[in-house]
């Protein structure tokens, strides 16, 4: 039996298929370098699937991607002998169930069709992009290793619901039929393919073929190797031009954008590996979601191996992708060695020294790029102090805040740029955290601050709290709330300053006691304080409670 069902899209599906046939309409292209990625991708995870299991390669280990087109039939075929799907899979990976970041996705949509395209490209496109230039999309696929009646077929006019059913399937792997629509004919060409194939997935490590066709147009019955077929990261860099390095990444990411900047480096030595690692331009969606995409591919000699971030790369990183293929690891590799192998930690600590280098450069010589990368990933990088003590003095160098010294919300002040800024009486450097900037810079805390001219971070993020429980120096400099513990501004203050401030005490001694007695189910201590100029009193933390915000925090939690 066929077992043929007709499903809806869920509906997030379909909001998201209409928006982006509308908003990539110009740029329609761009379907077949989605496909060429996914059939990619497949024979990626054949091959890696088949080091534990030959049959898998059904006695036809050379993996391709064949496009095909029909002039008459109006039709474009995208054929991988990857992996394939089984029913299962197809339903669950194409159709019902959206990602999980599509809804919110779908709420940031603004109506304004160019940042829309931005939005959606953010989000990735993937196999729905074939809607832009297709009425009819057919998905024929069986996964490697079962019969040949496991085959599956999808239909959809991308309308609302897809068809599903079962079929006899010879051929492993998937094959995407395209039915072209009226203006979507343009891709019925030799040419314009090959142009779009070069353009796009030239990096891609797999022959993608075409049909030889002879003087009248005819198909010959022979193929030609269309692209370069040599994975990228294996090249010289001066052999690479950027338009490739993007591409690259779009791949990899599964992004649609430009990356941000790049390092690419070849390891030799005691240890041999390539790594080729990228900075996204914008945070996708998953940044804080825990069952979030992995980042980095493994590769063992050019072969996939998985997508594992946690052990390539540390959590305050999360936000790199790319490769890294390593000479010396064995091919049959499991999860479980990687968690505890000298290879792997070797290469991930060589990889954070390339990505914090890369960051230091980028703060360097090209600020406005690494303002955009702040903003995208300071909250991120944040992380970092308390994850990574071996690297804590270079990620903190990488920081940046908001400060009294402009007043601003903008985080844009290195720890550096602070310091240079001290006067030589000046031996701490003053934070205060809170849960807005506005509250931040609106303390009463920061009153003789502001009098004496002394600069004081203002730190509004969530993850500040944790960030300054765990940087507590820079440069031989003690970080120091200006909110928690007794006030000593230390050489700031002069000596005239210091009898005035005894004589004002002298005057007030009757208040003090009378407060105490009147607070004291309230507060633990009253005391004299000069770090306020207008307001005439407030609430401070001893130096070992933790923050005021941080104790609301946990009690919204629960706690
Ligand atoms: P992404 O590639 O970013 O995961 P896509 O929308 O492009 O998203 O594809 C969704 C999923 O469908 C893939 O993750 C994969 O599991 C499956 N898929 C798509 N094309 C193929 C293919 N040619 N062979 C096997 N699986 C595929
Ligand atoms: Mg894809």
């Amino acid at each position: 039996t066929s077992h043929k069902e007709t499903h809806s899209f869920q509906t997030e599906v379909s909001q998201l298929l209409h928006l982006m046939i509308h908003a990539l309409y110009s740029n329609k292209e761009i379907f077949l370098r989605e496909l060429i990625s996914n059939a990619a991708d497949a024979c990626d995870k054949l091959r890696f699937e088949a080091l534990s299991d030959d049959a898998l390669m059904e006695g036809q280990a050379e993996l391709a991607i064949d496009i095909q087109f029909d002039p008459e039939a109006k039709t474009l075929s995208i054929t991988d002998n990857g992996i394939g799907m089984n029913r299962e899979e197809v339903l669950a990976n194409i159709g019902t169930i959206a990602r999980s970041g599509t809804r919110e996705f779908l709420t940031k949509l603004t109506g304004d069709q160019k940042k829309d395209a931005h939005l959606i490209g953010q989000f990735g496109v993937g196999f729905y992009s074939g809607f832009i230039v297709a009425d009819k999309v057919t998905l024929t696929t069986r996964r490697a290793g079962m019969g040949a009646e496991h085959g599956v077929r999808w239909t959809s006019d991308g309308s609302g619901e897809f068809e599903i059913e079962t079929l006899e399937r010879s051929q492993r792997g998937t094959q995407v039929v395209l039915h072209l629509k009226k203006d979507a004919e343009e891709f019925l060409d030799e040419w314009r393919l090959r142009q779009i194939i070069t353009r796009y997935s030239d990096h891609i490590s797999l022959p993608i073929r075409m049909p030889k066709r002879d003087d009248k147009g005819e198909e010959m019955g022979e193929w030609e190797t269309v692209n370069r077929a040599s994975a990228l990261w294996t090249r010289s860099k001066s052999d690479i031009s950027d338009e490739e390095y993007h591409e690259f990444y779009k791949h990899v990411a599964h992004d649609f954008e430009n990356p941000l900047a790049w390092t690419h480096h070849r390891v030799e030595g005691r240890q041999e590996y390539t790594s080729l690692l990228y900075i996204p331009r914008r945070a996708p969606f998953d940044l804080w979601d825990r069952e979030r995409r992995q980042g980095i591919k493994l590769y063992v000699q050019r072969v996939f191996i998985m997508e594992e971030t946690e052990q390539l790369m540390p959590t305050y990183l999360r936000f790199v992708r790319g490769v890294i293929d390593s000479a010396d690891l064995p091919l049959n590799i499991s999860r479980e060695i990687l968690q505890s192998n000298r290879l792997i930690d070797g290469m991930r600590s060589g990889s954070v020294k390339k990505i914090l280098g890369l960051l230091a450069d980028m703060a360097k010589n090209q600020p406005e790029q690494y303002a955009e990368f702040w903003e995208a990933f300071g909250r991120v990088l944040k992380e970092g102090p308390a994850e990574d003590h071996a690297n804590q003095e270079q990620i903190a160098q990488l920081l940046r805040f908001a400060s009294t010294h402009s007043g601003e919300a903008k985080q844009d002040v290195s720890l550096e740029d602070y310091v240079a800024r001290m006067s030589k009486d000046q031996d701490c450097i003053y934070y205060i955290t809170a849960d807005s900037h506005a509250a931040a810079s609106n303390s009463p805390h920061l009153e003789v601050f502001r009098k004496r001219g002394i600069e004081v971070l203002l730190l509004s993020d969530r993850v500040d709290e944790w960030l300054v429980a765990h940087l507590t120096e820079f440069q031989g400099k003690k970080l120091k709330s200006v909110a928690k513990g007794d006030l000593d501004l230390g050489k700031l203050d002069s000596e005239d300053e210091k009898k005035a401030q005894q004589e004002a005490e002298e005057q007030a001694k009757d208040l003090l006691p009378r407060l105490k007695n009147a607070l004291e189910q309230q507060v633990e201590d009253v005391r004299f304080s000069h770090r306020l100029t207008d307001s005439p009193a407030c609430i401070v933390l001893s130096e070992h409670d933790m923050a005021l915000y941080m104790q609301q925090l946990l009690k919204q939690a629960g706690q």
